[in-house]
């Protein structure tokens, strides 16, 4: 994939109607949003077109509407927040693509914005359906996507559109782009992954495209005991992809072909069951990998263990970090992640953290502001290190 896409500022947007793709798909809770960051974050992109005199038509999907229109997933709420944000009137209309988007779209002016109702109120939306992308295209004169999160499925809003108009991207995508992008094709070395979360299955494919471009892979949490048990240790209760045993082996023998250096735990928290509820009280010692009890789990890293990876990832230039090293919801089994956290934040190299529960960590534990770049698309962040081609980045102009 080519990772050099035009963005807003290598078109010309004056007096044009811009529709833009935004990741508006906030949480809310009795109607009202519990949090606006995902708004806040696409006000970069949204104020320089209206510096710039274009006609602003925003759209976004917001959960997951069965049946068409329904009240609870309006993005009236958005527009509310948005107009407050921006000090001015956000119009808000009453359908996706259709009459009142239309007469909105029509009677802008220079540096005005409008949003449209939530995508998803329209079937055609994940179908990637041509007429409601054809519909949605005829509303304006340039597309600009800004939705990372959403970048990896093709679905009207989000590529299809592309189809019908020229199309940039706004400075979220053009961040993830710049610096995801720059990792994986020219990345400066060493390279460094740290690979965690719960199943190896998850990350089949981000394992094997990082051992082609990476000089160290550490794993850790929960997907490193298939891993262990494929080096031939009992991992006694831990979790445990029976069926990736032989996954891992061949993984193992390509690091080794490749010169590759794979970090495995060296020592292991366990206890004798899940913390119920998680972030509940419990009673934890520290094993060797080798020495996991039969009736015990490994629940995050020991303390050899983190020491060695947080001296990998310091020895770094370049480190991406996917998915926690232990059961981080829980503060006795959140040491391992702690330590992965801190060392990237203390390090002067390119950090990047992809991955919902990896970047909300990040954020929970303080380190959020120390490190380079935390991907706003979990999803979305994974298929891109899996190396796989994004239909909303793929759709972009290259530059
Ligand atoms: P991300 O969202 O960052 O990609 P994942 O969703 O793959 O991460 O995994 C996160 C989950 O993995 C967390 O809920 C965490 O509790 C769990 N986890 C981490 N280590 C273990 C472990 N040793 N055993 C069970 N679950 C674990
Ligand atoms: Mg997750």
């Amino acid at each position: 994939m080519n990772y050099n896409k035009k963005s807003v500022e290598d078109v010309d947007v004056r007096g044009k109607r811009v529709l833009c793709r935004c990741d508006f798909n906030v949480p809310t809770k009795e109607g009202k949003i519990t949090s606006d960051k995902r708004i806040v974050a696409a006000l970069p992109t949204i104020n320089y077109l209206r510096e710039h005199g274009a006609r602003v038509i925003l759209c976004s999907h917001m959960g997951k509407p069965k049946n068409g229109f329904d009240p609870a997933l309006s993005l009236q709420v958005v527009a509310q927040r948005l107009s407050e944000l921006l000090g001015a009137e956000v119009k808000m209309s009453k359908d996706v693509a259709g009459e009142d988007s239309k007469r909105l779209a029509a009677e802008l002016k220079d540096g005005e914005v409008m949003l449209l109702e939530n995508t998803r109120f329209e079937k055609g939306e994940t179908k990637n359906d041509p007429a409601l992308s054809k519909a949605l295209a005829d509303l304006a004169d340039l597309f600009v996507n800004d939705a990372f999160g959403s970048a990896h499925r093709a679905h009207s809003s989000t590529a299809g559109v592309a189809e019908h108009l020229p199309a940039v991207c706004g400075y979220l995508i053009a961040k993830e782009v710049g610096i995801m992008g720059k990792a994986l094709a020219d990345p400066e070395r060493p390279f460094v992954a740290i690979l965690g979360g719960a199943k190896v299955s998850d990350k089949l494919n981000v394992i094997n495209n990082l051992l082609e471009k990476v000089d160290t892979l550490i794993i850790g949490g929960g997907m490193a005991y298939t891993f262990l048990a494929a080096k031939g240790y009992s991992v006694g209760s831990s979790l445990l992809d029976n069926e990736k045993i032989d996954y891992c082996r061949e993984m193992m023998q390509k690091a080794e072909q490749k010169g590759v250096k794979l970090l495995l735990p060296i020592d292991t928290v366990v206890a004798k069951a899940f913390p119920d509820p998680i972030d509940g009280p419990i009673e934890v010692h520290t094993v060797a990998a080798d020495a996991i009890p039969a009736d015990c789990m490994g629940l995050d890293i020991g303390e050899k263990t983190r020491e060695l990876f947080a001296a990998a990832a310091k020895s770094a230039k370049t480190v991406v970090w996917n998915g926690p090293m232990g059961v981080f919801e829980n503060p006795v089994l959140a040491k391992g992640t702690i330590a992965v956290a801190q060392a990237l934040a203390d390090s002067e190299a390119v950090t990047i953290v992809g991955g919902g529960d990896s970047a909300a960590a990040c954020e929970q534990l303080g380190f959020a502001d120390r490190i380079t770049h935390i991907s706003t698309g979990g999803g979305a962040s994974l298929e891109f290190l899996e190396g796989l081609e994004l239909p909303g980045i793929a759709c972009l102009q290259d530059k």
